[in-house]
């Protein structure tokens, strides 16, 4: 089972390095860490406990005889597995994190100190409503924000990321189709082929049939392409703005009175809001409903899939539709809809328990107001200004996929400047991780052959910028120089190896199991 004699080993010759790996697998002072099931944890426990004095259990029958299929460890073992496992990642708080379209800006400390103040952090969705007043004038200042910087009228907090916030639009756009009569003719909804994945997915969930729109050679939605296909078949379109090239969809007004005029609905992917926060709001561009990913503007964490928070903003049309619960004040102070009656009835129901990610609209609330109005246009201004400097910085040694005119919050580049270096964008990617940099998304958008997609975001400085371009720029000399060894078998300094990634996609491991012959077996 132990990984501990391969792991440190480069996989291939490396020219680059010229000592041999090393004995134990371990790094300039970090040690390698195995599993914390590969350790000596088994029959060991970290804590120190009186037998329990026989009182007999509810559980009768049920109770577990067998061990529990856990090592134990103290606390110093505890600590550092962890911390050594943190080791092996990536983090924003070690260095810049450019991967496109996920916005990973700093997370502000501030904001960390908001969320566990304990009338936020130690209270417990089930309390009397007289109790959490605090919390539910959180949730309303925080749906003000966010109506307010995107100038619609409504807005559901409870999703619980960009995908499940797609969920709630289509949702609440299919309850609308419903109500008025529509919904058994309307049965297509219309995608970019630059579209997020979650996107055709989301529609696809929800039972719709999606039809895809072609693009236009300089990265935007084909006009002529969507116009033809719209009618009163149509249900919806979701398009991103700025778009997943990094582009603004210039034609966005006419796109959305031609969504409009044939009855469909204008579902915006938000995931890009970061680009163009304080300065241009959906509402005003015909958008009948738009998530907003708090972990990419909003500056919350990212981190394992969640928690996480979506929250989805709705036009006039669509806000009756919207799902239980919200927060509504009155004379004797904030209270919950939380049932599909009264000032609910057409509520398509609810998405979640309970009302949602609390400490991330705490930490959310807290980097809007800590930012202000000005504050946040110009996060959007730096945002796009950074991504342009890399665009500029870079674009003389490598192809840019759209080089005519500024980006928005991203710089694209393909892979034709790779032509004939054999280095592909996967191998350029792994050798940026030996210079002490994480990539930045690959292949994605679809659309663009190698992309290679970069998002500094506002929140790097210009010496930060200026190192990760330096690095950039000296790997993409020395890929055109035929230095391909640096690149194939790469990255020969990480703790793991070049790792068979189709593998770990199509048939993951994603449990321990008990080596042949032992009795350690998990339940
Ligand atoms: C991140 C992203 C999503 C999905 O958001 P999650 O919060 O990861 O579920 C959807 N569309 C685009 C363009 C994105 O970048």
């Amino acid at each position: 089972m132990s990984t501990m004699n391969t792991v440190g080993r480069p996989t291939t010759p490396n020219a680059v390095e010229t000592r041999p790996a090393t004995l134990t697998g371990g790094r300039g002072l970090l040690q390698n860490e195995a599993l914390i099931f590969e350790g000596d944890g088994w029959g060991k426990t970290g804590v120190d406990l009186p037998e329990p004095r026989g009182d007999a259990s509810d559980l009768g029958d049920l109770v577990r005889r067998d061990p529990i299929g856990l090592p134990g460890l103290s606390e110093p073992e505890t600590m550092r597995h962890y911390v050594r496992l943190s080791q092996k990642n990536h983090a924003i708080d070690l260095a810049i994190y450019p991967l496109g379209s996920c916005t990973m800006k700093h997370n502000p400390r501030l904001n960390e100190k908001m969320a566990r103040l304990p009338g936020f952090s130690d209270i417990h969705p089930l309390q009397p409503i007289s109790t959490v007043q605090g919390a539910l004038e959180l949730m309303d200042q925080l749906s003000h924000w966010l109506t307010t910087l995107t100038g619609m009228p409504a807005v559901a907090l409870s999703p619980k990321a960009g995908a499940h916030g797609e969920l709630c639009g289509l949702m609440a756009i299919r309850a609308a189709h419903e109500a008025s009569g529509q919904h058994e003719k309307r049965r297509k909804v219309l995608v970019p082929t630059s579209a997020h994945g979650t996107n055709p997915a989301t529609a696809a969930f929800v039972g719709y049939t999606v039809v895809e729109v072609a693009q236009t050679d300089d990265g935007r939605v084909d006009v002529a392409d969507l116009a033809s296909k719209l009618g009163d078949d149509v249900a919806a379109i979701m398009v991103t703005n700025p778009n997943t090239c990094g582009l603004f969809e210039r034609d966005i007004l006419e796109i959305s009175r031609l969504t409009h005029e044939a009855g469909a609905y204008f579902y915006c992917d938000g995931a890009n809001f970061n680009a163009i926060v304080g300065r241009v709001r959906p509402g005003d561009l015909g958008v009948d409903a738009m998530h907003i990913n708090l972990h990419k503007t909003f500056s919350t964490p990212h981190g394992g899939g969640g928690p996480g928070a979506g929250p989805v903003v709705l036009s006039e049309a669509l806000a009756p539709f919207a799902p239980a619960p919200w927060v509504v004040s009155g004379t004797d102070g904030y209270r919950l809809i939380e049932r599909e009656e009264d000032e609910a009835v057409q509520a398509f129901g609810r998405l979640c328990a309970f009302q949602g990610q609390m400490g991330m609209y705490t930490r959310a609330l807290s980097y809007m107001m800590s930012h202000g109005s000005d504050g946040l246009r110009q996060v959007a201004e730096d945002a796009v200004l950074n991504a342009n400097y890399i665009k500029a910085r870079l674009s003389d040694l490598m192809s840019a996929a759209f080089p005519d005119g500024p980006c928005m919050h991203e710089a694209l580049f393909d892979d034709e400047w790779l032509k004939g270096t054999d280095v592909t964008t996967l191998d350029f990617a792994k050798a940026m991780i030996d210079e002490g940099f994480h990539p930045m998304t690959m292949y994605f958008p679809l659309v663009v052959h190698g992309a290679m997609l970069i998002e500094p975001t506002e929140t790097e400085s210009k010496a930060e910028l200026d190192r990760f371009i330096h690095a950039m720029r000296a790997l993409a000399t020395a890929a055109k120089a035929g230095d391909v060894d640096r690149f194939k078998g790469a990255p020969f300094h990480a703790p793991m190896k070049r790792l068979d990634e189709t593998r770990a996609a199509r048939a993951p491991k994603l449990r321990w199991t008990a080596p042949e012959g032992s009795n350690l077996a998990a339940e």
